[in-house]
């Protein structure tokens, strides 16, 4: 896929386009859930859970930490357990999760390539930068001149449009001379486009026509 002309900036989502989240979060629920005596692959159900609190966090009805402590309790089935105590156990499942971050193939060389051009390169996360700067350092992702862009300390999740602007802020760069890539439809490519954007959309199963399922697609300016 062809990148506009007159590019001057590129926005790359984290999870899911640059680093495996679905792969560490598996090896992490399953690890956690074990430790509990729950039985058998948990994955499925874990992601349904992240899925619904990840959404409510993104329309801001519950906080960043907030929504750790309702999938917690919602997995386990404890809707009593304290805030500090769901918390304490989804560091379990976090030390698992961090232990296996990995980069896909193909984020480095499109990282390098943008760079390569001169383009400003901004990582716009809904994660707090603490955790995805680490995540993007342990996989050897992080490179001079990127700029962490994570919605926790930008004020507004993404596709709250506040996010975008925040993040085009950062860079110092017009929304029509930059473009996000990401494998959200609803983050990365509806409320990119929203906020005047160019948006690519990364779809890695490959079911999608009108996207790319490989960085390696991306023809740079
Ligand atoms: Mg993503």
């Amino acid at each position: 896929m062809q990148l506009p002309a007159r590019l001057e900036a590129v926005f790359y989502d984290l999870d899911g386009t640059l680093v495996d989240h679905d792969h560490a979060a598996r090896l992490g629920v399953n690890a956690w859930s074990a430790a509990l005596g729950i039985e058998g692959d948990q994955w499925d159900r874990w992601a349904v859970l992240e899925k619904k609190w990840f959404s409510a966090f993104e329309r801001g009805e519950v906080s960043h930490l907030g929504q750790r402590v309702e999938r917690c309790r919602e997995f386990i089935g404890r809707p009593e357990l304290a805030d500090a105590a769901a918390l304490d156990m989804y560091e379990d499942y976090l030390a698992v999760y961090r232990a296996n971050w990995r980069a896909f193939p193909d984020a480095l060389p499109s990282l390098h390539a943008a760079l390569e051009r001169g383009l400003r390169v901004g990582i716009l996360t809904n994660g707090a930068e603490v955790m995805q700067r680490a995540k993007l350092e342990r996989t050897g992702l992080w490179l001079e001149g990127m700029v962490m862009c994570a919605t926790v300390e930008l004020g507004a999740p993404k596709p709250q449009p506040e996010s975008y602007r925040a993040a085009l802020d950062t860079l110092g760069v017009r929304a029509d001379r930059s473009v996000m890539i990401g494998d959200s439809w609803a983050n990365d490519v509806e409320g990119a486009r929203r906020a005047g954007m160019h948006a690519v959309y990364l779809d890695r199963t490959g079911r999608d026509g009108a996207s790319v399922s490989s960085l390696d697609e991306l023809r740079w300016p």
